[in-house]
């Protein structure tokens, strides 16, 4: 043993730091190589880890040394590229001959694909108070990068646009800034490729790709869960990416919370800066999004087809446009102007039942039918004696009044009567409503009726 063998210090000091310390995969990167007078000589693996370990700890373990021996010694970390990469409980090994790490960002420079989606702008994207705590911290982001809100969560459930606005953002900064690199990944392509890596020793690239971009958008990471080794693998990349102060942001179909077989550490990293959520559209924005639609396609409907399909597709903006395409599709291939009747045949899969806490309009016919004691048949059909026409124009009104259908649905459930038809029937029932106090007690009785049968189904 040599005079200044401090090996035993280095590893009392480190091991007392690693008690303290959360973040000790860091200081697991470190190997001791020997000592000198008043020098210990330290070794990791690369210039990025030397950065990072000399910002973050070097003077925290010359103070420890201090305070266990009472000397003054001085730590010097060096590069070696051929130690190991990883901690011992790290299943990741690194490739055997690595490569520099600015060789390797040049490379990744000259070979560049952001996989952005030009099409994913926040100009196409549709704002209301559903969104707009997640649209203004998105775009404050593109404006930002890196700066504040880091990282950035958006979640929320299927088809509200979480892909659209992280994509918006990567397309912002790329619009302004094409000195960053900004790369935009599914969470399964991130575990693919990083499988890929380890089975064809490229894990040196596989690092050195992701912890080199400036902005990195990881789509869907609620597949990460129960996926142990990627996960690990993500961690470092975050830390890589977050102690330089570089942009990540990630989506996920529900509450981090929520995402089951989640590394603590990754959770509370992913949860370190802003969660945003999306919520479903309400109906003035589906019929906003529908209209955006059909203008960016050039297209055109009438204000009572927008407003069918946004009153029938409630469940979100991937189905509202699947229903906007084919409505498109059938007015460009029959070359036809949509109906409200064509409209809800072309979409009768999709609009199936309507929610089940919406009023019936069969029921509602059915009580006034019932009520009058004439026919359900003949209320809807086309009848015109005294006591029929007057039955159905106050199931219309009851309609009209009680569930959300428009007068033009509702002429088609009355054998597709004209919209102005329904109008002129609902108004005839309000004038009687302001005269004749018989005509307030029926509509009260059978209003009754129906929330009590509605109710008890
Ligand atoms: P998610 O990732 O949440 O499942 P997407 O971002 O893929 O949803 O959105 C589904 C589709 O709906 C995309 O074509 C997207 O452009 C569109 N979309 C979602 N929200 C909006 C919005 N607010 N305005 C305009 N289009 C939207
Ligand atoms: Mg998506």
């Amino acid at each position: 043993m040599s005079e200044w063998d401090y090996r035993s210090l280095w590893e009392r000091a480190l091991s007392e730091i690693k008690k303290s310390n959360t973040d000790e995969m860091w200081i697991s990167y470190i190997h001791y190589e020997n000592s000198q007078e008043g020098l210990i000589n330290l070794a990791v693996p690369s210039a990025f880890y030397k950065n990072q370990i000399e910002k973050k700890y070097k003077s925290i373990l010359e103070s420890k040394i201090h305070e266990i021996s009472g000397e003054n010694l001085k730590i010097n970390i060096n590069i070696n590229e051929n130690l190991d990469y990883s901690d011992e409980n790290t299943e990741v090994k690194p490739e055997e001959n690595p490569v520099e790490f600015a060789d390797a960002r040049k490379n990744i420079t000259e070979t560049y694909n952001t996989n952005l989606n030009k099409n994913y702008t926040f100009e196409r994207f549709v704002q209301s108070e559903a969104n707009s705590f997640a649209y203004n911290a998105s775009y404050a982001i593109s404006k930002n990068p890196g700066k504040e809100y880091n990282p950035l969560l958006i979640y929320g459930g299927v088809g509200l646009g979480k892909t659209h606005l992280m994509e918006a953002i990567g397309n912002e900064i790329s619009r302004e800034r094409n000195d960053l690199k900004i790369l935009y990944i599914t969470a399964e392509q991130f575990t693919n490729e990083f499988l890929y890596s380890l089975s064809d020793h490229k894990t040196r690239e596989f690092k050195n790709k992701y912890r080199n971009v400036d902005v990195l958008l990881i789509d869907d990471i609620h597949f990460f869960s129960g996926k142990k080794q990627v996960q690990e693998e993500l961690f470092y990349t975050f830390e890589a990416l977050y102690s330089t102060n570089h942009q990540i942001v990630f989506t996920c179909d529900r509450t981090l919370d929520q995402v089951k077989d989640l590394n603590d550490r990754l959770r509370s990293r992913f949860g370190r800066g802003l969660q945003v959520d999306l919520q479903p559209p309400v109906f003035e924005t589906r019929c906003s999004i529908l209209m955006k639609k059909a203008e960016e396609k050039k297209v055109s409907f009438s204000q009572e087809v927008i407003e069918f399909v946004a009153r029938n597709i409630a469940t979100n903006v991937r189905d509202l446009e699947a229903a906007l395409t084919k409505i498109i599709a059938y007015k460009e291939l029959v070359n036809k102007e949509i109906t409200v009747e064509i409209a809800q045949n072309l979409l009768k899969d999709s609009i199936g039942n309507r929610k089940t806490n919406d009023l019936s309009v069969e029921l509602i016919i059915k009580i006034v039918a019932d009520y009058f004691n004439i026919s359900h048949v003949d209320i809807k059909g086309k009848k015109r004696n005294t006591n029929i026409s007057f039955a159905r124009q106050i199931s219309m009104y009851l309609i009209r009044e009680m569930t959300n259908y428009s007068t033009t649905e509702i002429g088609i459930e009355f054998g597709g009567k004209d919209h102005s038809t329904v109008m002129y029937s609902c108004r005839q029932i309000e004038e009687k409503l302001k005269c004749d106090p018989t005509m307030d007690s029926t509509i009260q009785t059978l209003k009754t009726r129906i929330k009590n049968q509605s109710s008890a189904r």
